[in-house]
């Protein structure tokens, strides 16, 4: 009998939920494992999630925001807020399936003081009046950063977060009692490079994925100041 085998049903339930969701990603390139991998924090790993093209494929982004709305079927929704493109591309799909038939708005991201923080734009402010029952949306959930930010944000203007809904999340990240829904969980080793054991192996270190990031500065970073 396989390990899978015995597991209690539900467990192998989500267990192969999430091996199609992964699949899916997969399938948009997105998904990198079995690799030795520099990550922008310097740390090294075996696996990576490129961003940008998590919600390149539409239908695919569509199907997934549609799990996603599932799964908050129950709860009303007012509005669904996210930020940053690939998770405004799937909170889009989010709330066009959920029953409430939400609105969907977003907030920047952005440095201020050297401090990271999360802003929304005066009009959307507006709409988060006390009560307002809001879902956040987001594609992938790292350090769970962004979304703490949020949330103090939405709590700020009365807003309540019914909950939170993600592609993918490491499985490390909790919000306390706020229901997170992902349709990947998973985690996975990261290594500092005087302790890493693919570095030990002589294993090359692929190093595109930071540079990728870099070259992603905002272009008044990179573009030459007279031209
Ligand atoms: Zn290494």
């Amino acid at each position: 009998m396989s390990a899978a085998a015995r597991k209690d049903p539900a467990a192998v339930e989500t267990e192969v939920r999430e091996k199609i969701h992964l699949e899916i990603l997969k399938r948009t390139g997105a998904y990198h494992a079995n690799d030795h991998i520099l990550l922008p924090s310097g740390q090294h790993t075996t696996e990576y999630i490129e961003k940008t093209l998590v919600t390149t494929e539409p239908s695919f982004t569509e199907g997934l925001g549609a799990v996603i709305a599932k799964h908050f079927a129950q709860w009303p929704i007012d509005m669904v807020l996210s930020t940053g493109p690939g998770a405004l591309i799937l909170s889009h799909c989010v709330a066009r399936a959920h029953p409430s038939r939400p609105v969907v708005v977003y907030g920047t991201k952005g440095l201020s003081g050297g401090k990271r923080r999360v802003s929304l734009p005066v009009e959307f402010q507006r709409l988060i009046r006390p009560g307002v029952k809001i879902l956040l949306v987001e594609d992938l959930v790292s350090t769970g950063s962004t979304l703490s930010l949020l949330i103090n944000l939405v709590e700020q203007l009365g807003g309540l977060v019914v909950g939170i809904g993600c592609l993918w999340r490491r499985t490390s990240v909790d919000f306390a009692d706020r229901p997170v829904f992902s349709l990947v969980s998973r985690d996975f080793p990261t290594y500092d490079p005087d302790k890493c054991p693919f570095c030990k192996r002589g294993i090359p270190l692929n190093e595109e994925f930071v540079r990728r990031r870099h070259h992603r500065k905002p272009s008044s970073v990179q573009e030459p100041k007279e031209v």
